[in-house]
């Protein structure tokens, strides 16, 4: 498990563990991290350079005959699989390994050189591959992989998302939380045939880091934006004080949600929702409902029994601002395609109206 948080970001083990030095991905030359299985008859233990496509992932110690390869890749026009998501030039191309299990394997071996597995993940057949592709706009038939993420077919702990990774030049873009953001949703928990989960455990260290500010930021604006009931959350950063919500019935001093209640709006299990709201630090034991004063807006949160605690809207907006946390889900629901494609826009799409959307 990998991700690309700056802060957690893995040092490279050590040069003579690793049989490939650098890799050649495209035009971009940079270091690799751990050891691959590469075949030795193919990659020596001493490889300096290996050559990959960019397109397809085959690999070659060769210059020529990898520029040979680049000239008649038969997947440099657009990736395999099928796109079930784009939103602003970058877009999510699923893929079955079954049906493209040389494709799956390549990208295995090459993950593999920036991933600290023990284990072997090459039995591709059982596996989704999710792909990140960025497409520029001003060159519209020239595609870059960014990074990808793998899925179980068939789960038994209902795990999202097996293994995640964003190649080295393009970390430190945020590109983690769109794959894991991705991964969540195409988890369907939503739906009849979804169930809530999350990564494949154990995480490494990386992975528990990454997620962990991934769950916060997801918490986060779930609690910004619904947690409150709050039109704008903008707005609600100022205390409520007497104003009058839309609605018929007038707003209580605070609201009572449970762990589960979270996990059921954010698709995530109860311990992760726990885990998020330790993590953001806004948890506050409950104050005697008597003597609350509704100066702040706060929520209640059970976290089952009579574990209740208070969750202020305003230490939550401090949180996002120090960590410069977007208010809007950086996944779109209107950039899902195919099957994944939201049944009801017509509620969706609301959310980015501004605050002249009124009449
Ligand atoms: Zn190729």
């Amino acid at each position: 498990m990998a991700a690309d948080d700056p802060a957690t970001r893995a040092q490279p083990s050590s040069t003579t563990e690793r049989n490939v030095k650098h890799v050649v991905l495209g035009d971009l030359l940079f270091q690799t991290w751990y050891q691959s299985i590469y075949p030795e008859d193919l990659v020596s233990k001493d490889t300096d350079r290996l050559y990959v496509c960019r397109w397809c992932f085959r690999y070659s110690c060769d210059e020529h005959a990898y520029a040979k390869h680049t000239r008649l890749c038969p997947h440099r026009k657009s990736p395999p699989g099928v796109k079930v998501y784009e939103q602003g030039g970058y877009s999510v191309w699923e893929l079955d390994g079954e049906h493209h299990k040389l494709y799956a394997q390549n990208l295995s071996l090459f993950a593999k050189l920036f991933l600290d597995h023990k284990s072997v993940f090459f039995d591709v057949v059982s596996f989704f591959y999710y792909l990140l592709v960025f497409t520029d706009p001003a060159d519209p038939d020239s595609y870059h992989v960014l990074g990808f993420f793998s899925k179980e077919k068939l789960s038994w702990d209902a795990n999202n998302l097996a293994c995640i990774l964003v190649f080295p030049p393009y970390q430190h873009k945020q590109l983690g939380k769109l794959l894991m953001g991705v991964s969540y949703k195409i988890s369907a928990w939503e739906r009849d045939s979804g169930l809530i989960g999350g990564p494949e455990r154990p995480l490494s260290e990386m992975g528990r880091k990454s997620y962990a500010r991934f769950w916060e930021e997801r918490v986060a604006r779930h609690l910004l934006l619904h947690g409150w009931k709050a039109e704008d959350a903008e707005e609600a950063a100022v205390p409520q004080k007497s104003k009058s919500p839309k609605g018929p019935k007038k707003r209580p001093a605070h609201e009572l949600m449970t762990v589960q209640d979270i996990g059921l709006a954010t698709g995530m299990l109860t311990e992760d929702v726990i885990t998020a709201l330790r993590g953001l630090g806004v948890v506050q034991p409950a104050t005697p409902a008597k003597k609350r004063k509704s100066k702040d807006s706060s929520g209640a949160t059970s976290a089952g029994g009579d574990s209740i605690v208070t969750i202020r809207k305003t230490t939550v907006l401090e949180w996002a601002k120090s960590h410069h946390m977007a208010l809007w889900d950086p996944v779109k629901d209107e950039g899902f395609h195919g099957k994944w494609a939201p049944t009801d826009l017509d509620e969706e799409s609301n959310g980015g109206s501004n605050e002249s959307g009124d009449g």
